[in-house]
């Protein structure tokens, strides 16, 4: 059993507070993602859980238990990060085996462990290899399974995988995941790719300037975007985020873009979603997979705007269209016949489209 418990974690730099009152559950055996833009926080979360950097306040647990007054050493967490440090100079075999030397395990045990271990990081056929022979794939399983083989209930990765190449990143993330169930650790992954965290975690923490900005599922952090910057964070492409005006004409709800056109509310959430509206200025979303371009739609069905470019990016087509304040993006199938210079009426599925404060970010629910 390990779960763990971040309560009101803080951590000051001086006058900078890279973590700020952070409270976050992580359930025994979960998969979670800390995910985030660069200085947001994530590596320092990371080492108070470690025991490696203290708190300035807040606390720690690690199955209910407070692990403020345990060494790291002594916590029970095992680690790998960016750059694997494994010893090339010795035999992936002695890698695997060198921790378990050292904490007294004997012999025959070893030689089982590391049997084990290189069948799950796929390693057996290399296990009397140097390991300065390994490629950066191997070297990143044998990081693995070095810290794995120690049986740590808690597992902390710190962006494993950026050494590698895209390729290699998409295989590693299977594996990784499939490694998880097999250890059935509790794990904690660090990263600032959203596809990674998205792909693997059970639940992912958002976190910007020190602040967790959201925690849920992945497709609840996809879907209902707690704010502004998941909102913007979550998707490639990224959400349309389009300023806009609410007003009232006679009697109808309609959504004022300026220069980017009126839209007429007729999609029964977006109108629910509207009413709730305490300010006028509010942003609209909607994600570009949840937009249809259609030809000569009533006026305010949908936004009229002109396409500026056709992105092929193999599957599908991104189609960008508008002028810089209200530019969408809109996914089309790869044998989209949409052309530049068209002006297309941008339509959002029923059901799909976000609003947010403009003034504080909050998504309206
Ligand atoms: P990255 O993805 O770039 O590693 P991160 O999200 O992991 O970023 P942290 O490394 O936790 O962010 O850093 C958070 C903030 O705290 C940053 O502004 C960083 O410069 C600062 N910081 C981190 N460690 C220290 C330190 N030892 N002394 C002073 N400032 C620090």
């Amino acid at each position: 059993m390990s779960s763990i418990e971040l309560v009101g974690l803080t951590k000051r730099f001086g006058d900078l507070i890279a973590v700020k009152d952070l409270d976050l559950m992580i359930e025994d055996k979960e998969f979670v993602a800390i995910l985030g833009p660069s200085g947001c926080g994530k590596t320092t979360t990371m080492n108070m859980i470690a025991g490696i950097e203290h708190p300035t306040a807040g606390q720690v647990l690690f199955d209910g238990v407070e692990v403020q007054n345990v060494s790291a050493r002594r916590r029970g967490v095992g680690f790998v990060f960016q750059n694997y440090a494994i010893f090339t100079h010795i035999s992936v075999y002695k890698n695997l085996s060198f921790g378990l030397e050292v904490t007294g395990v004997p012999a025959g045990e070893i030689e089982r462990r590391v049997a084990d271990m290189a069948k799950l990081v796929r390693l057996t056929h290399r296990l009397e290899w140097r390991s300065s022979r390994l490629n950066v794939n191997e070297l990143q399983r044998l990081a693995l399974g070095r810290s794995a083989i120690l049986g740590p209930q808690i597992f902390l990765l710190d962006e494993p995988l950026s050494n590698l190449d895209a390729a290699f990143r998409a295989e590693m993330r299977t594996e990784l995941k499939h490694l998880q169930h097999q250890l059935q650790q509790t794990m904690v992954y660090v990263t600032h790719d959203q596809l990674e965290a998205m792909s693997m975690a059970d639940h992912i923490a958002i976190m910007d300037l020190g602040v967790l900005q959201q925690f849920g599922t992945p497709l609840e952090v996809y879907n209902k975007p707690a704010n502004l910057f998941v909102a913007n964070f979550m998707g490639s492409p990224s959400m349309n985020l389009l300023p806009c005006r609410i007003t009232d004409e006679g009697g109808e709800v309609v959504l004022d873009f300026g220069a980017g056109g009126r839209l007429m509310v007729e999609d029964e959430s977006l109108l629910a979603l509207c009413k709730k509206a305490a300010r006028q200025d509010l942003v609209y979303g909607v994600r570009p997979e949840n937009v249809t371009l259609r030809r000569g739609e009533k006026e305010g069905r949908g936004l009229s705007l002109g396409v500026n470019f056709v992105e092929r990016i193999g599957a599908r087509s991104i189609v960008h269209l508008g002028e810089t304040d209200h530019e969408i993006k809109v996914l089309e199938g790869n044998q989209s016949p949409t052309k530049v210079g068209e002006t297309l009426d941008a339509v959002a599925h029923a059901g799909a489209s976000h609003l947010f404060d403009a003034q504080t970010g909050v998504a309206i629910r």
